[in-house]
């Protein structure tokens, strides 16, 4: 059985990570992805939001479960028998730390396998972090989030 973990922040979700998430379903028997407590971070949305918001778009998936963690993310992973680390990758900018993380990782448990999925063209340049600063100012991000939370998002950058 594969089981993988799908880990972030998700501060907003947005449309390039249900894309990872979708498609990541159609590859492994179990799906969970992992909302990342980082108070540090300064988050707009809650860990618990995070999860609800996640829940309400990508819930119906059936082999799909949200949750979230904080600490080692390979404690995590063990404590949850999952065998594969799913990490969404969008331009050469993300391939350096990421494959920093994939070694330390690999370090610290052999077992557990990272494997990277290719953002959808339409989606590769957008970030959490910039979605936030676009609707700061009052831009426009119908289609980059899901429709259920772009609202909120304005209200949460006011
Ligand atoms: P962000 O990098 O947008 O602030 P997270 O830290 O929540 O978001 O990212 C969680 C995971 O989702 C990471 O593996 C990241 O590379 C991936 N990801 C983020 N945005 C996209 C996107 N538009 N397309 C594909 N993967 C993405």
């Amino acid at each position: 059985m594969k089981i993988a973990v799908y880990p972030g922040s998700f501060d907003p979700a947005t449309n390039g990570h249900i894309d990872i998430i979708k498609r990541s379903g159609a590859l492994f028997d179990r799906v969970i992805v992992a909302v990342l407590s980082n108070p540090s971070k300064n988050p707009i949305f809650s860990v618990e939001e995070r999860v609800d918001i996640l829940k309400r778009t990508c819930g119906d998936i059936k082999n799909v479960e949200i949750d979230s963690f904080s600490g080692l993310l390979i404690d995590y992973c063990k404590s949850k028998n999952a065998n594969v680390i799913v990490k969404g990758l969008r331009a050469v900018s993300d391939f350096e730390y990421e494959l920093q993380m994939a070694h330390m990782n690999k370090k610290l448990n052999q077992e557990i396998e990272t494997v990277f999925i290719m953002t959808s063209s339409r989606y590769s340049y957008l970030s959490s972090s910039l979605v936030k600063e676009v609707a700061g100012f009052g831009g426009c991000i119908r289609g980059l989030v899901p429709e259920i939370i772009e609202k909120e998002i304005y209200e949460r950058l006011k």
